[in-house]
């Protein structure tokens, strides 16, 4: 089982040979990237989104002794290849992994620039069918000959795994652990420091943010986030989340609760007979009034509630896990 124990004994050294050698350039200030850079110490860093949405979705890596990790490669080269150029300016070493968290366009579509790079390329089994299919649906019926090529020549990943898998980085260890609930296809990646750890969730979690439902299964996803939220019982954890600002184990606990509030309320508008428009218009209100602050609301909310609408019915469809 999944346990805190489990990805607790994740080792890692607490020397980062991040700055080693040469002086480092001075950074470009954050205005100039589509991302914000944020150092979490013992060479992890975040890569999150900029206010403009430019980047798509968040990264970040970790450098080890001798490599270095990327969690997910945003939704445009553009963006991949300005983290790698931040990447450069704190170390020279190889970037020896990608992860990509999932198969959705916004996490991997600048995984050829570290491909180039000589990057392995890992993800969970289902991974790799998918981001050359799935991804087309993202583009609806009017995708373009160019779209299309876009997503069937996304770089690969290369290295599969079921259920874990460990990577290391000279002394540094990052767990890679499959959890349900996104996609069916989703991994978060645990670097554990002395004491405490960083967790990335790619969209497993989203802080104040309303999340993609589209390939959704919430009631297993409820379970996942109710798993990382005991990973803090014992020491503190730092959850990055796909697309929001870093988070902690109340903002992993009001995601979860954002995501029982939307199935109790589709669930009793159900039992009052309403279905499609209607059932979207009786429960709009009540998530307005709890969530309406919430990033993407206006973007995801009624597409929320049709898609939870569909999976209580049982007629959502959901990506097909690869053999
Ligand atoms: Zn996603």
């Amino acid at each position: 089982m999944r346990t805190l124990i489990l990805l607790l004994t994740v080792l890692v050294c607490s020397r980062s040979p991040a700055l080693q050698g040469q002086a480092a350039p001075a950074p470009k200030p954050d205005a100039a990237l589509p991302f914000t850079l944020k150092p979490l110490g013992h060479g992890i860093y975040a890569a999150i989104d900029n206010p403009k949405g430019e980047a798509g979705a968040n990264a970040g890596f970790v450098v080890g002794d001798d490599g270095v990790a990327v969690i997910d490669t945003f939704e445009n080269a553009p963006a991949a290849q300005a983290l790698l150029g931040e990447i450069r300016m704190v170390t020279k070493l190889p970037i020896r992994f990608v992860v990509n968290t999932h198969y959705h366009l916004d996490h991997v579509a600048g995984n050829a620039v570290f491909a180039k790079e000589g990057a392995v390329i890992v993800a969970h089994r289902n991974v790799p069918a998918w981001i050359h299919t799935e991804n087309l649906k993202f583009f609806g019926k009017n995708i373009t000959p160019e779209q299309k090529s876009q997503v069937e020549n996304l770089a690969t990943p290369n290295m599969l795994f079921d259920s874990s898998t460990e990577l290391r980085l000279g002394s540094a260890a990052l767990r890679v652990e499959f959890f349900p609930g996104h996609t069916g296809g989703d991994s978060i990646v645990v670097v554990q420091q002395d004491k405490s750890a960083v967790v990335f969730c790619g969209d497993l979690f989203w802080r104040q943010t309303l999340p993609n439902l589209i390939d959704a299964s919430t009631l297993p996803w409820m379970e996942t986030l109710s798993t990382f939220t005991k990973f803090s019982a014992e020491s503190p954890i730092l959850f990055i989340p796909g697309h929001g600002d870093p988070g902690n184990a109340s903002d992993v606990a009001a995601f979860r609760g954002y995501l029982s509030d939307l199935r109790e309320w589709v669930s009793g508008a159900k039992k009052d007979g309403k279905t499609s428009a209607a059932l979207v218009d009786a429960v709009l209100p009540q998530l307005k009034q709890k969530y309406g602050t919430w990033q993407l609301f206006e973007y995801f909310a009624k597409r929320n509630i049709a898609d939870v609408e569909a999976e209580l019915n049982g007629t959502k469809r959901i990506p097909s896990a690869q053999p």
